[in-house]
């Protein structure tokens, strides 16, 4: 059986997303891809996640042809294999239709950083995508769906913006790796309920300030990060 680690890092990112409460009857798959190989493992479509196990995980190219495994891909390979071919830097994707990140999905709003618990984890606001077109919508929809991701990032580094809002849909995120994925999902959902509040209390309240968002996200990612325990070399 190909890459067992990374099935079974796929298997957990995909529990992980039902264990936080973020996946909706079966609205919601992770994946996540070995460079080296080229090869994309990712949930099989219509099994019950209580009886999921690593060999019943798809192994794909990066274009969603099945390498290994006997059960279909989830049907949102396409947009999985789309992001993996845009976005080099990314090792796990992971999608849900969590209620509040859809939410402002359904209303078409990008969500604005109105304070550090987003700039923690997100270097900007969270992107939305344009809707689709009737074209795209009747043709290679899935495919389409990673397009209209990968338009709507143009110059943003997604894994400085690890996510984002596919308009009338629900949010995708992605991280370094499976785990990371389903992380970012989560932080998604919890920004999109604050934010939420944020809105209801105040219609006009406005982004966080540039300074207090990069000293919030730099702390933790990148170059100069010091937040939590010194990494050990390795
Ligand atoms: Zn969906």
């Amino acid at each position: 059986m190909l890459l067992g680690k990374l099935r079974e890092a796929v298997l957990e990112a995909n529990l992980e997303l039902v264990r936080r409460g973020l996946v909706i009857s079966t609205f919601g798959n992770a994946s996540g891809v070995a460079r080296d190989e080229g090869l994309i493992v990712i949930k099989p479509s219509g099994v019950h996640y209580e009886q999921m196990k690593p060999e019943h995980l798809v192994v794909t190219d990066l274009f969603g042809k099945v390498v290994e495994g006997t059960l279909r891909p989830s049907s949102d390979l396409p947009t999985h294999a789309a992001l993996y071919r845009a976005f080099p830097t990314i090792g796990g994707v992971a999608h849900t239709h969590s209620e509040y990140a859809t939410a402002w999905a359904q209303a078409r709003q990008p969500i604005p950083c109105f304070g550090t618990t987003h700039a923690d984890s997100f270097h900007g606001p969270i992107p939305l995508t344009e809707a689709m077109s009737d074209e795209e919508i009747s043709g290679d929809y899935e495919a389409n769906t990673g397009a209209a991701i990968i338009r709507a990032f143009g110059k943003i580094d997604p894994l400085a913006v690890p996510a984002v809002l596919v308009a009338n849909h629900g949010p995708f995120a992605w991280g370094a790796d499976p785990a990371k994925a389903a992380e970012n999902a989560w932080m998604l959902e919890a920004v999109a309920r604050v934010a939420y509040f944020t809105v209801n209390i105040n219609p006009h309240a406005g982004s966080i300030g540039k300074t207090l968002h990069d000293r919030h996200f730099l702390r933790k990612h990148g170059l100069t990060a010091y937040y939590g325990q010194a990494r050990k070399k390795e």
